[in-house]
């Protein structure tokens, strides 16, 4: 069993209070009726499935029965971060991959120093 920290109670619950609700940040076409069938599918049916980093709506159930986003980590079942609806994650697959250059670039000029 693990905690899941929901961000409108402030505080660590057990897991089993919560359930997932599928891909975070999925927006609705403006005007369904002038959008092509395949934006409207793409709308309706699918979803990413990236290995790494993921955004995830999940809803505290047996709680505040708040819906709220979740950063997790497909490939270690890491949860990242939680923040609330509307907000934009602090952590993003291409933050990530910023950072991993970024200490990559610095362990190159470490290693050049040692040299
Ligand atoms: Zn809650």
């Amino acid at each position: 069993m693990f905690h899941i920290y929901c961000p409108y109670c402030g505080e660590y619950r057990e897991e089993e209070e919560f359930h997932p609700k599928g891909e975070a940040h999925i927006v609705r076409p403006e005007d369904p009726e002038t959008c092509s069938d395949e934006e409207w599918g793409d709308y309706l049916f699918f979803r990413h499935n990236p290995r790494g980093i993921h955004h995830e709506m999940w809803v505290h159930a047996v709680g505040c029965r708040k819906f709220f986003n979740i950063t997790r980590n497909t490939a270690t079942y890491e949860i990242l971060e939680t923040y609330k609806m509307g907000e934009a994650p602090s952590i993003t697959a291409e933050s990530r991959d910023d950072r991993a250059a970024a200490e990559a670039e610095t362990a190159e000029k470490q290693e050049g120093v040692r040299a």
